[in-house]
């Protein structure tokens, strides 16, 4: 039986190159969207004209019962979930003079919240069954902060507190918990920056000189969803063409 992965936020630009990868490897895909998406049968048609034939449930991954409810639904329909990558997530950019309590609650819900979610509902049964993979889509800007970040830089930075400590209560029982950090990946959340800004304050912060790839991030969540990487738990993996060390 192939392993299911479920992909929060998969037809967002990393999210489809995850789920693209996972597919090719042989994992039953699934993927979330927003309550509100209406793309999403678009999305499934072109990406079954593809040759993939992913699974889509709605689910407002900020919502607890939200996520209880797609759980159960994924979880009737097809089975356990083996592989579950929380990769949805917002911005919402202002210095903290502007930051109101909206913004900040947004992101700080849809990012961090997420994570408890989502993961709660299928952590137990990962661990009964003795294999599992949570892998965590946090960013740079939660290992260094951002200027106008305060919201998502400390939403991503807590990803990787969970991580951590979840990834001690369960490191003897199969399950590994593991935080991806990218830098900035070439996807519409940051192409849609202006490109002047792009040019000329990103870019220059790149020792490669360019955005990474989104197929670049999703054969790093296929290596560590793979048997391989039983060993490899707790750990914030930087991906982000050298831009930040540490
Ligand atoms: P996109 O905006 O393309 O995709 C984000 C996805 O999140 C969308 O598919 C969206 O679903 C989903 N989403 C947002 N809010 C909710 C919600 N409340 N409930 C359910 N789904 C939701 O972004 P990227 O693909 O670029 O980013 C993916 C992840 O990677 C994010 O967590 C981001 O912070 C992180 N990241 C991205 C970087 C980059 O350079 N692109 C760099 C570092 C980290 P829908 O479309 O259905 O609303």
């Amino acid at each position: 039986m192939a392993r299911i992965a479920l992909i929060t936020g998969g037809m967002g630009g990393l999210g489809e190159a995850i789920c693209i990868k996972m597919a090719a490897l042989g994992y039953q895909v699934v993927t979330t969207h927003s309550p509100g998406n209406t793309k999403s049968g678009e999305w499934l048609d072109s990406m079954r004209e593809q040759g993939f034939n992913f699974h889509a449930y709605a689910c407002d991954v900020a919502d607890y019962d939200s996520a209880q409810a797609c759980i159960g639904e994924i979880e009737g329909a097809m089975g356990p979930v083996d592989v579950l990558v929380n990769n949805a997530g917002i911005t919402r950019d202002m210095t903290f003079k502007k930051m109101d309590k909206v913004n900040w609650d947004a992101v700080i819900k849809t990012n961090l919240d997420s994570v408890f979610n989502m993961t709660k509902p299928v952590c137990d049964g990962m661990v009964d069954r003795g294999w599992g993979r949570i892998i965590n889509i946090s960013s740079v800007n939660g290992q260094k902060g951002a200027f106008g970040q305060t919201n998502y830089s400390a939403a991503k930075a807590g990803m990787h507190g969970f991580t951590k400590a979840l990834a001690l209560e369960i490191a003897r029982k199969g399950v590994t918990v593991n935080t991806i950090s990218p830098g900035y990946i070439g996807t519409k959340m940051v192409t849609s920056i202006p490109k002047e800004v792009l040019d000329t304050k990103i870019i220059p912060q790149i020792p490669m000189g360019r955005l990474g790839k989104p197929e670049e991030v999703a054969g790093l969540v296929a290596y560590l969803a793979s048997d391989e990487a039983a060993f490899l738990t707790g750990a914030n993996i930087a991906i982000n063409g050298g831009q930040h060390m540490y």
